[in-house]
């Protein structure tokens, strides 16, 4: 029987190489929010329309925490969570690799 095994070696450079793209990384989400300003006197505060804010909402120590994100920020913000997304799969699919791997070696 043949063995497919591909060295550890050239998974770490591959591992590295597909991260190396995935910068910058953050987890968590992004909502839209409305918050109030502390302007005397703000028409858009007395009729109750507020000021849209963004929100990024996240996990330290297990409590969920969240920061005011500027707006300006947020399309960045996302994407830096898309990545660590994709991140998160793929340390997924290099266990499912060292498990499928180590049967094979048997
Ligand atoms: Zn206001």
């Amino acid at each position: 029987m043949k063995i497919h095994r591909v060295p550890t070696d050239e998974q770490r450079k591959r591992f590295f190489r597909q991260i190396a793209k995935l910068w910058p990384v953050a987890k968590g989400s992004v909502a839209e929010v409305r918050k109030p300003c502390t302007r005397p006197g703000c028409k858009a505060c007395a009729e109750g329309r507020k000021h849209p804010a963004f929100i990024l909402g996240y996990k330290q120590a297990g409590k969920r925490r969240c920061l005011y994100v500027p707006a300006d920020r947020v399309a960045a913000l996302r994407k830096a969570i898309a990545n660590g997304r994709r991140i998160e799969q793929l340390l997924s699919e290099y266990g499912a690799e060292m498990v499928k791997q180590a049967r094979k070696q048997r």
